[in-house]
C-alpha cells in the first residue's frame, strides 16, 4: 500500500473541491456556461495579483506568460536587464536572446537577493533601456527577492519592471498596483493549487504602451489579441476549459480565506521548516533572504543529495525535490506552498529525519519535528507540563 506526498515546488497538489470540478463532463468554451466560469476567474485572477488590469489566461506552462512578457513587450535591439541568481532568471536571458533583443546580466550569486542599487545604477548609466526581468521566488534557490524596492526604482525610469512570480503567487505577497509593478507572470501549478496548463500575465498602462511598441514576432502569445478577446471574456484560442473550470474552485478559496491569512500560513510553514532544518543540523542554501513558498537545504557531507530524494519518495511516498542545474545533489528543496498544510510538513519532516538516519547521517531524526511544533505552537510547546 503507498500514500503519497507531493512537496515539490511544482506540481503541488490540487484540492479535492477542484478535482470534482475537473471530473465534470467537458463543456464547450462559446457558451454563456463557460463564460460564466471564464468571467469569475478573471474577476478573482485581479484579486489574487493585486491589480485593477486585466489578467491574460494563456494555455500553456508558466514559461508561456514569460515568452509572452519578451515578446510583447519588447522589439530586436532593444537592451534588457535581466536579474540572474538561478535557473529561473537565467531563463529571462535566453528568452531574451531567443527574440533578439540585448540582456544586460546583473549576475547574483546563487542564494542570495539582487541588491536593487545594483539595478537602479545600471538604468542611470543607459536610459535605453526597455525592461528589467526579475524572479519573486527564485524556485531553484528558495531565494525570495524585495520587488517592492525594485519597484520604487523601475517606476521613475523609462524601463518596465517584470516580475516572474510562478512559484511566488499566493504564497509571497506582491501588490502589483500599490507597488507600481508592470507585468507580472504566473502559472497554475505552484501556489494556485492547479494542475500545470495555465499561465496568466497582468500589465500595467507603462507595459501596454510598451505592447504597442513591440516589434518582436509572435502570434498565440500575443497579448494584443488576448486583450481584445478578454474584453468579451473571450479568449482568442480554445482555452483549457477543465483547468479554469479547477482554477474558479482554488481561487474561491484564496478569497475567502483573504490574502492576508494565505500569507500568514505560508509564512508560519516556512519559518517551521527552517526552524526543523537548524535543530537537525543542518544549512539552508538561502539563509539571507528565505522564501515563503520553498525552502532550499544543503545536503550535508557524506549524504549522497540525489540518493536522498529518492529514497524518501521510493520508501516514504513523500515527493521534494533535488538540486537544478549546478545545486544538483547539493541542495535538497521543500515546498510548502499551496495546498500544503502543518500536517504535511510534520510528516515530511520526519521522513527527512528518518531518510536521513538511515543514510547514515548523525543527527538525531525527531528533533526537527520538534523544533516545528515549536513554531507551530507558537511557543506553547514550552508551557506548563501539567494540565492547565
Ligand atoms: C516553475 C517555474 C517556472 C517555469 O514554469 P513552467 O510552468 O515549468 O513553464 C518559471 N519560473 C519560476 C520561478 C518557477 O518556479
Amino acid at each position: 500500500m503507498k500514500k503519497t506526498y507531493l512537496m515539490t515546488p511544482g506540481p503541488t497538489p490540487v484540492p479535492p473541491k477542484a478535482l470534482l470540478a475537473m471530473a465534470e463532463p467537458i463543456i464547450h468554451h462559446r457558451t454563456p456556461e463557460f463564460m460564466e466560469v471564464f468571467k469569475e476567474v478573471c474577476d478573482l485572477l485581479k484579486y489574487v495579483f493585486q491589480t485593477q488590469g486585466d489578467v491574460i489566461t494563456f494555455t500553456s506552462s508558466g514559461t508561456g506568460a514569460m515568452e509572452a512578457a519578451v515578446a510583447n513587450l519588447l522589439s530586436p535591439g532593444d537592451k534588457a536587464i535581466c536579474v540572474q541568481g538561478g535557473k529561473f532568471g537565467e531563463r529571462w536571458t535566453e528568452l531574451c536572446k531567443a527574440y533578439g533583443a540585448t540582456p544586460i546580466i546583473i549576475d547574483v550569486k546563487w542564494g542570495n537577493a539582487v541588491d536593487p542599487k545594483v539595478i537602479e545604477a545600471e538604468l542611470k548609466k543607459d536610459a535605453a533601456i526597455q525592461a528589467v526581468f526579475t524572479t519573486l521566488c527564485e524556485t531553484s534557490t528558495g531565494v525570495l527577492t524585495d520587488i517592492k524596492a525594485i519597484a520604487q526604482i523601475t517606476k521613475d525610469h523609462n524601463a518596465v519592471l517584470v516580475v516572474d512570480a510562478i512559484s511566488g503567487l499566493g504564497a509571497e505577497e506582491i501588490k502589483t498596483d500599490e507597488w507600481g509593478i508592470d507585468c507580472v507572470v504566473s502559472g497554475s501549478q505552484k501556489g494556485l493549487m492547479i494542475p500545470p496548463g495555465l499561465a496568466f500575465i497582468s500589465l500595467s498602462k507603462k507595459a501596454w504602451e510598451k505592447v504597442e511598441k513591440s516589434k518582436c514576432p509572435k502570434y498565440y502569445f500575443s497579448l494584443k489579441k488576448a486583450k481584445k478577446a478578454i474584453e468579451s471574456t473571450d479568449t482568442p484560442f480554445t482555452p483549457a476549459i477543465t483547468l479554469v473550470i479547477g482554477l474558479r474552485e482554488t481561487l474561491r478559496t484564496m478569497k475567502a480565506e483573504g490574502l492576508d491569512v494565505v500569507f500568514a500560513r505560508h509564512k508560519k510553514l516556512a519559518l517551521a521548516t527552517r526552524e526543523a532544518m537548524k535543530a537537525m543540523g543542518l544549512s539552508l542554501f538561502a539563509p539571507a533572504a528565505p522564501s515563503n513558498g520553498v525552502t532550499a537545504v544543503n545536503v550535508p557531507a557524506g549524504v549522497d543529495g540525489e540518493k536522498l530524494v529518492k529514497h524518501m519518495r521510493d520508501k516514504y511516498g513523500v515527493g521534494i525535490a533535488g538540486g537544478q542545474a549546478e545545486l544538483k545533489g547539493k541542495v535538497f528543496r521543500i515546498a510548502h506552498m499551496g495546498y500544503i498544510t502543518e500536517t504535511d510538513i510534520l510528516t515530511t519532516i520526519a521522513v527527512l529525519g528518518m531518510a536521513l538516519a538511515e543514510m547514515g547521517y548523525r543527527g538525531q531524526p525527531g528533533v526537527g519535528v520538534e523544533a516545528a511544533e515549536e513554531i507551530l505552537l507558537e511557543g506553547r510547546s514550552r508551557g506548563p507540563v501539567e494540565p492547565a
